[in-house]
């Protein structure tokens, strides 16, 4: 299982106060952190922290910290 993280923060779309690092098999077969994160409550993947919790704002929306 991978490890969850407690916050003070909640999940902007669930309200979920936990999150855990995405884990994924690399090229070389060794299971490490993608610097993702999954909602523990939606299981919705964010590249970051500050987007899993920050409501979403159609103002301040910036494409260039959108990794898609
Ligand atoms: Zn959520």
């Amino acid at each position: 299982m991978a490890t969850t993280y407690k916050t003070l923060y909640k999940c902007r779309d669930c309200g979920a106060t936990s999150y855990q690092q995405v884990i994924d098999r690399g090229p070389n077969g060794v299971l490490q952190p993608t610097g993702q994160y999954r909602c523990t409550g939606c299981r919705n993947i964010f590249a970051t922290i500050r987007a899993w919790w920050e409501p979403r704002r159609a103002q301040d929306f910036q494409p260039s910290s959108f990794a898609g």
